[in-house]
């Protein structure tokens, strides 16, 4: 087992997931950049430089995780942190299509079962994989921690108040896969509470990435900040949780 502290952060070649790595990095740990497109893993962590290491991961592909989560065994021998952030808004919105149009042709009255599967297989069934194969792991290294990456737009408390900004657009597919998330994140941590290993869900809030087109307000910087946080909290911190901007709590 190596001495540094090992940190995997899925879908870390862009975006968020990019900037959880580079900024746990410079916290000290050891980060394995997954990616599903190895190359692009590779360029991204040449960008952070020595202790970032590129993984093949594709979180939708057993097989991949499978091989990732033996590489971490045999090469690192510990996962001190599981940064659970890789996901998709939509598998078929058309270029130029705005999130309220597309919003519009995926209620849940004419939804396609396919798109809503789609994603799901991504943000929420992936995340089970990923948990399955890398739970030993995390077990086997005392002190470890899960943040499950999630969205403000998947809160049913938010969304339930008429006066949420995001409500008309809350719908089956992302909004409800970071719901369902949520859910997971929840039952983990029921599961490894006995054992001390933490899962907490955090909400990046609206952050400039290629998932909304760049549209969104926040710096990446801004937007792995709580991820970061929540990764780095002391040993007898909090559990089940969901938070957001300075650790403000988020009702699920
Ligand atoms: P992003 O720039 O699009 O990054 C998403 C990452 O996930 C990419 O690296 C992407 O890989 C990866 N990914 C997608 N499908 C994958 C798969 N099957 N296997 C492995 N990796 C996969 O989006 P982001 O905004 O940084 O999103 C990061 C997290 O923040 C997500 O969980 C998102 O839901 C959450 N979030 C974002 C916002 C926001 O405003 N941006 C708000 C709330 C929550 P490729 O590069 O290969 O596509």
């Amino acid at each position: 087992m190596q001495d540094k502290a090992v940190a995997l952060v899925t879908g870390a070649n862009q975006g968020i997931g990019l900037q959880i790595a580079r900024d746990l990095v410079s916290h000290g740990f050891t980060v394995l950049v997954g990616s599903r497109d190895f190359a692009r893993g590779q360029a991204a962590a040449g960008d952070i430089g020595q202790d970032a290491h590129a993984i093949q991961l594709d979180v939708t592909d057993q097989a991949s995780i499978a091989e990732a989560a033996g590489r971490v065994r045999t090469e690192f021998g510990r996962l001190d942190v599981l940064v659970q952030n890789a996901a998709i808004s939509n598998k078929s919105k058309r270029e130029g299509q705005s999130v309220q149009e597309y919003a519009k042709t995926t209620r849940p009255s004419n939804v396609a079962l396919d798109e809503m599967r789609a994603v799901w297989e991504t943000n929420v069934f992936g995340v089970l994989m990923v948990y399955q194969a890398m739970l030993p792991i995390l077990r086997a290294t005392p002190g470890a921690r899960i943040v499950n990456v999630s969205s403000g737009v998947g809160s049913l408390g938010r969304n339930a108040d008429p006066s949420f900004t995001y409500r008309q657009i809350f719908g089956p597919v992302y909004p409800a896969s970071k719901t369902a998330l949520n859910a997971l994140t929840l039952a983990m941590a029921i599961e490894l509470e006995p054992e001390g290993i933490r899962v907490n869900a955090v909400s990046p809030g609206y952050t400039r990435t290629n998932l909304n087109g760049y549209s969104g307000t926040e710096t990446v910087e801004e937007g792995a900040r709580e991820a970061v946080r929540v990764a780095l909290l002391a040993q007898d911190g909090p559990t089940g949780g969901f938070t957001g901007k300075d650790g403000q709590t988020i009702p699920w």
